[in-house]
């Protein structure tokens, strides 16, 4: 049968790296792939426990249809969250909710992409954002980055190149893949870069909670003069991924059309799940819960450290990250990271190859290190595995 599919879906490829990483389902298996957080550290009772209060005092509610928009006492939480931890001036009103911030994403390419028109990224940068605004038929254009974020001199080059360009995409904290964290200089300097060009900037922040040493950075966000900047944010990694529950954030005019949009594709995010969430966060205290996490995550990401410097060549170049999941791994130029996946696969140890988060170009002697969901114990013995199989690649 030849189906008539819509010309976009031929823009979105199986990925062969996917098909290998099925492989790291089996027990044996010492995964650095997936993003995961560690669901060992889920409040699994306490979310119990505001699962039977929301039912028990507004059952009829939780399961009832709800707005759009989202639940209004956790929009609000996050508005005031964000206005102490980022230096914005939200409320409630500039918050959708929305299912995870990978929905935020795809909503932001329904919003602002046509065909034909450029996103500006990281290079690399986040692959379910590429995949996500792929659909919308635009081009990437990879901004070259380095220890501090973009280069506001290529991002400029690039800007003045296309005349397209609608969205500049970024991950300022503990980005994924590369764990690197932006300066407040350079968040100064795109935030200006936006209001000049007018072109929209996407600060997906997923991470920002999870620092494990420096200091908290305030947002492109508090940067912005005209409005051409909105944030994402995520329940995913201080919480749990489950629920699915994130959020845009953005004035509000701009959080009127994300409200058109989803209208049209889900009506409303679950309102059980939110209304969980919202009384989880009256009831217990998330920060000593993130502090529960950070603690964890910081002694996995020493011990990943400690491993790659210890059993890879000398030659290589790895980042240090000062919060997030994942470190970024440099190897020498003459190795293949998947053909390097395939054999760490026979040995039970996988990560993914880097050339998978960079849109356009290739960086096949990259790769990145999940440290979030491999317990403390397992990590010297992954990174060591690999090491070993590194010999083979002289
Ligand atoms: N943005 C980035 C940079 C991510 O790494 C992720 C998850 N891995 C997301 C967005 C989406 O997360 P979620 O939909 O769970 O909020």
């Amino acid at each position: 049968m030849e189906y008539k599919y819509a010309r976009r879906i031929s823009s979105i490829k199986a990925s062969e790296i996917r098909e290998l990483l099925k492989l790291t389902e089996k027990p044996e298996v010492i995964s650095f792939a997936g993003g995961l957080p560690a669901p060992e550290l889920f409040p699994i009772e306490e979310i119990k426990a505001a699962n039977n209060y929301v039912l028990e005092h507004n059952g009829g509610q939780a399961l009832q249809y709800s707005t759009t928009e989202g639940y209004q006492p956790l929009r609000k939480w996050i508005a005031e969250r964000m206005n102490s931890q980022l230096g914005t001036s939200f409320c409630d009103e500039n918050i959708m909710i929305t299912h995870g911030s990978q929905q935020a994403l795809d909503l932001s390419g329904k919003v602002f992409l046509d065909e034909g028109d450029a996103v500006l990224c990281e290079s690399p940068t986040y692959l379910a954002a590429i995949s996500a605004f792929k659909s919308y038929g635009c081009k990437f254009v990879e901004v070259e980055t380095d220890g501090e974020g973009m280069i506001i001199s290529e991002l400029e080059k690039a800007l003045k190149a296309f005349p397209a360009s609608k969205i500049i995409y970024i991950i300022p904290n503990f980005q994924n893949p590369t764990g690197r964290t932006w300066s407040l200089e350079r968040r100064q300097q795109v935030a200006d870069i936006s209001a000049k060009y007018n072109v929209i900037v996407i600060e997906d922040n997923p991470y920002g909670e999870l620092r494990y040493e420096g200091d908290f950075l305030t947002s492109v966000k508090s940067f912005d003069r005209t409005g051409n900047i909105v944030c994402t944010g995520t329940f995913s990694k201080i919480f749990c991924p489950g629920y699915r529950i994130g959020w845009i954030a953005g004035d509000k005019d701009v959080i009127q059309k994300y409200v058109l949009v989803k209208q049209g594709v889900d009506l409303q995010c679950n309102t059980i799940a939110q209304m969980v969430i919202a009384a989880y966060l009256e009831k217990y205290d998330i920060d000593a819960h993130i502090n529960k996490i950070r603690e964890v995550y910081r002694r996995r990401r020493d011990v990943a450290i400690d491993a790659i410097s210890r059993y890879f060549p000398p030659d290589t170049k790895y980042t240090k990250p000062e919060g997030g999941l994942f470190l970024w791994v440099e190897l020498n130029d003459r190795i293949n990271t998947v053909k390097l996946l395939e054999r760490c696969l026979e040995h039970d140890v996988a990560f993914v190859p880097g050339n998978s988060f960079f849109p356009n170009t290739n960086k096949s002697n990259t790769l990145r290190i999940n440290f979030s969901n491999t317990q403390e114990g397992k990590i010297a013995d992954g990174i060591a595995r690999i090491g070993n199989v590194l010999k083979e690649f002289k």
